[in-house]
């Protein structure tokens, strides 16, 4: 940013920004243009618009990218101590406090959420940061007893693993890049992120945030560019110790297949098909708002997003109800809008894709209670849909069994809690889920009972970094937050030190 961008408010630095003719990879602290000189569009999804063309990445970019993170791995960083990762990981806290509001406004326009809801994201943020600045300095290995003859010592030492590729989806990328970053810069690590072609301005803009906070040049590097391209050269390059990535399950398999070119280590959170077991204890006044946005936060574009409301048949007719009502409340718009509390779906292909949806779960038999169409009028360009409900739908249908990624929450009858439980493990996914009882050991037996990576009570989509959140089964695999975060980011070496 020029000294002149720094005087403007936060609306005009973010609108500086998107007038860049093309948003360049950032490699070795610089803004440099794809080898190949090719482009793609990015379009606002509240407009159908182009909102800028970005580099298309490729193969040749990716080494480029890789070579300068191998070369500041090896490099300076490799000498700073854990007090300096710290402080500086606190001085980008600080700098992104400082641009938040100009992050927000180019991640709403690029990837259309609302402003209100990025907004209120700025707390989860600082404290991820928190968190991986704590964890800096508290990286350690362990003295070992042994059983070798004579005076020998032992120990392990931690080391940062090394080169990580970073593959990062479209649905929170300004928010969701730094698990990877805060890692990177605790450990000692490097990175090449790879965001999405439908979001790649957050993340772009973040790396340049970075290198003012004082990240030495190729610790982040960006590399914009297509999936198959870009991403697949990221996950298959040889000098790449570590994949973190952020995506479908799909996309994931194909991951773990390019990887095992050098055998890289793996981080997979992939997709969910969360189940939400509303009991007829329940408080309603709580569940009812609760598991709504427990699918229809962030356009249902959520990962452990809890689609298959499960609700004991005693309370199925007051749920539905107050679910219709509150639903009255929530005000779909343009991601600028600031009274908008949901906005679009990020594509077309996305839209169609989820309105596809509709049509299956009607052909398969189940309600369509609420909405399931686009919205026109002033809507009409832009990838809006109404948030949708089904009810009378069976866990065989596909509308409870496939991802949708959309605003379509899905209402399943239970009669006791272990049918709820064996209907919640029906599924090739484990990511999240939760149950609403007023009666906690029926909420403990629902808590052991679900085979997924994250459980919440009475509450939904609660993500503390010093916690944690991962999946199991189909859901992927290595953990986000808690100190096994950490351990991904890093190897043991074992020491056998004869004296
Ligand atoms: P996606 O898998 O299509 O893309 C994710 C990233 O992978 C993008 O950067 C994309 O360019 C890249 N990619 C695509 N093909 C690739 C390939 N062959 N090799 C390497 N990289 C490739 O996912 P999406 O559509 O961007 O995001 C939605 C999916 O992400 C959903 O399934 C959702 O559940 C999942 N997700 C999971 C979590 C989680 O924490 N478990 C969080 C957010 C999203």
């Amino acid at each position: 940013m020029t000294t002149s961008q720094k005087n403007l408010a936060p609306g005009e630095q973010a609108q500086a920004f998107l007038s860049r003719e093309v948003h360049h990879h950032f490699i070795d602290g610089d803004s440099v243009p794809a080898l190949s000189g090719q482009t793609l569009t990015t379009v606002n999804p509240s407009t159908g618009a182009v909102l800028a063309r970005i580099a298309a990445g490729d193969e040749a970019d990716i080494d480029r990218a890789v070579l300068s993170a191998r070369k500041a791995f090896q490099g300076q960083w490799s000498t700073w101590t854990p007090y300096g990762r710290q402080a500086l990981l606190t001085r980008v806290a600080q700098i992104l406090d400082e641009n938040f509001e100009e992050l927000i406004q180019i991640e709403a326009m690029d990837m259309g959420a609302p402003v209100s809801r990025l907004r209120n994201s700025k707390p989860a943020l600082m404290k991820m940061l928190s968190f991986f600045a704590s964890q800096a300095a508290n990286i350690s290995g362990e003295t070992l007893m042994n059983g070798i003859p004579g005076n020998v010592t032992t120990m392990t030492l931690k080391a940062p693993v090394g080169v990580v590729g970073g593959i990062i989806p479209w649905n929170g990328p300004l928010n969701g890049q730094f698990w990877i970053i805060g890692a990177v810069l605790a450990s000692g690590c490097t990175a090449v992120l790879k965001p999405s072609e439908d979001a790649s301005l957050s993340v772009l803009r973040v790396a340049e945030i970075l290198y003012e906070a004082g990240v030495p040049a190729g610790v982040v590097n960006v590399v914009t560019g297509l999936g198959k391209e870009a991403g697949h050269a990221l996950a298959a390059h040889p000098d790449v110790d570590r994949i973190a990535f952020t995506g479908s399950t799909q996309t994931g398999r194909s991951i773990i297949e390019a990887s095992t070119v050098n055998i890289k280590k793996l981080q997979l959170e992939l997709g969910g098909k969360s189940a939400d077991i509303v009991c007829a204890d329940a408080d309603l006044d709580k569940a009812v708002p609760g598991a709504a946005m427990g699918v229809f936060a962030n356009s249902g574009q959520i990962c452990f997003a809890g689609t298959r409301v499960l609700v004991q048949r005693a309370v199925v007719d007051e749920f539905t109800e107050r679910l219709l009502a509150f639903m009255d409340t929530l005000r779909v718009g343009h991601s600028l809008d600031a009274a908008a509390t949901l906005g679009p779906v990020i594509s077309q292909p996305q839209l169609d894709k989820v309105l596809s949806y509709i049509d299956v779960g009607q052909d398969e038999g189940a309600e369509l209670l609420r909405g399931g169409g686009r919205l026109g009028g002033e809507f009409e360009n832009g990838y809006f849909m109404q948030p949708s409900v089904f009810a009378g739908v069976t866990n065989e249908m596909r509308i409870a069994r496939e991802e949708i990624f959309g605003p379509v929450l899905s209402i399943l009858p239970f009669d006791d809690v272990d049918e709820a439980v064996a209907i919640a493990n029906d599924s090739e996914f484990g990511l999240g889920g939760a149950v609403w009882s007023q009666s906690l050991s029926t909420a403990l037996r629902v808590v052991r009972g679900v085979h997924t990576g994250t459980m919440w009570v009475n509450c939904y989509g609660y993500i503390d970094p010093l916690v944690g959140f991962g999946g199991t089964k189909m859901s992927g695999y290595g953990s986000k937050g808690s100190a096994a975060h950490m351990e991904n980011y890093l190897y043991t070496k074992s020491v056998y030190i004869e004296l």
